[in-house]
């Protein structure tokens, strides 16, 4: 295990303990802007080999179908931002469905990922182009690429503000991240959180996920975040499911959710800080 983590927002500013796991995991929170995060971070390799395993991403290859129309909606998303297709990057990309299905629909799609396994199915089976490691230490070609795609991975990363430090380098002037991580305000977690909290739980605080989660985001911290890191907010909403369904009742859920921010999928579009267009400016 390496040193104890810091507030990205807030460096060395004071932290207050949440909770600790029956596994001794303990989770703070910064004093100042109130993130949530792991006090501890598992070294590199040891994440490699014993969180992201295949075992890991078993469960998205058996949803592959689902995956793929939740990935063609997200896709069609950002081609609404963007207002074209383009060079996009899907940073922890996994199995590749998500690359996959933008290549077909035209997107000049390439990944990173850390998982060998992983690596090893994109290129040879997926033939896909996908970049091994961090993405702080991947060599790619600044502002070339117009869309870059974080699904469920900033919360999981050591750091989220080099993360996204080096995604406002990679995005073109006018391209867009699209980030999207657990939403630890949504009504599901504040529920979850109150019953942890008064022990009404077999296993208190498991919605955190503490063996492979170690940033754990609201809106507001979120896009603290994600301002102090280069970039400038479009807009955040938070369905209550990833989309690719066609059940009535969770179209409309994610409709009231998206707008409250209280569903459990919290999704940020941002710019490169500069190169957004204010009034008057
Ligand atoms: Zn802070």
């Amino acid at each position: 295990m390496s040193e104890k983590q810091t507030c990205v927002n807030c460096p060395g500013h004071p932290t207050r303990v949440v909770f600790i796991t029956r596994q001794g995991r303990r989770v703070v929170q910064c004093r100042r802007c109130r993130l949530q995060f792991a006090e501890k971070y598992p070294d590199y390799e040891e994440a490699e080999s014993a969180i992201y395993g295949q075992d890991y991403f078993r469960g998205s290859i058996d949803k592959l179908k689902q995956r793929k129309n939740v990935f063609s909606e997200l896709l069609a998303e950002i081609e609404l931002v963007l207002r074209r297709k383009g060079r996009l990057l899907d940073v922890g990309a996994g199995e590749g469905t998500l690359l996959k299905v933008a290549a077909k629909l035209g997107w000049g799609a390439e990944g990173t990922e850390i998982a060998s396994a992983m690596i090893r199915y994109v290129r040879d089976e997926l033939g896909l182009t996908v970049h091994k490691g961090i993405l702080e230490e991947i060599e790619l070609p600044e502002s070339s690429f117009d869309a870059i795609v974080l699904n469920h991975v900033l919360e999981h990363v050591k750091n989220p503000r080099t993360t996204l430090e080096k995604v406002a380098r990679l995005l073109s002037s006018s391209g867009v991240v699209r980030i999207e991580v657990p939403n630890l305000a949504s009504l599901s977690s504040r529920a979850k959180n109150l019953q942890s909290l008064l022990n009404l739980k077999k296993d208190p605080w498991k919605h955190y996920s503490t063996g492979h989660h170690f940033w754990f985001f609201t809106p507001r911290t979120l896009k603290k975040t994600v301002e102090t890191s280069g970039l400038s907010t479009v807009f955040m909403n938070a369905p209550a499911k990833q989309w690719g369904t066609k059940n009535p009742l969770h179209r409309f859920a994610n409709a009231v959710c998206k707008r409250t921010l209280l569903g459990g999928h919290l999704i940020v579009y941002a710019r490169v800080q500069n190169h957004v267009s204010t009034p008057n400016a």
